[in-house]
């Protein structure tokens, strides 16, 4: 089901024109309008899911395997060093357009791009306590 209210329903089911690179049933990829890099790709799925808690699992799958082929084919067309794949869920995480998305972004050594978290330090007592939390709910 398409949202009415959503750009990204709208990118991906061709409302709107893009930067289209691929495009089959189930998603588009389309080139970021304010890329990390050239060559930074968004996959959308046709459907609105907002996030990754929303979409179908077997729709994830297929995105990230879409994913897989989407980095490997800018891998060797850019010839760039590096690939990040980003998926963010929740304002708190970045995600500013909520249709879920995945981004493929071409990274080169030293192109300034910042990617990341602080690495804090933790006690072995709260890893632990969080592992077995954790482990707990599968
Ligand atoms: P996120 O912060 O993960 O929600 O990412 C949203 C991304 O969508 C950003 O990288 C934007 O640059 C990109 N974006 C927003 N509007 C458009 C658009 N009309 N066409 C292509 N990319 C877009
Ligand atoms: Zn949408």
């Amino acid at each position: 089901m398409m949202d009415d209210n959503c750009i990204f329903c709208k990118l991906a089911n061709g409302v709107f024109p893009t930067n289209k690179i691929y495009e089959d049933d189930e998603f588009t990829v389309i080139l970021d309008i304010n890329p990390a890099n050239l060559g930074h790709a968004l996959i959308l799925p046709k459907q609105h899911y907002a996030n990754l808690f929303e979409i179908d699992e077997e729709v994830a799958g297929r995105a990230m395997k879409l994913a897989k082929k989407v980095a490997t084919i800018i891998k060797e067309e850019l010839g760039c060093d590096g690939i990040n794949v980003v998926q963010n869920n929740g304002i708190a995480a970045g995600q500013t357009v909520f249709h879920f998305h995945v981004h493929i972004i071409p990274r080169y050594d030293d192109d300034g791009c910042k990617i990341g978290w602080p690495q804090r330090e933790v006690d072995e007592a709260s890893l632990a306590e969080m592992t077995k939390r954790l482990a707990e709910k599968f």
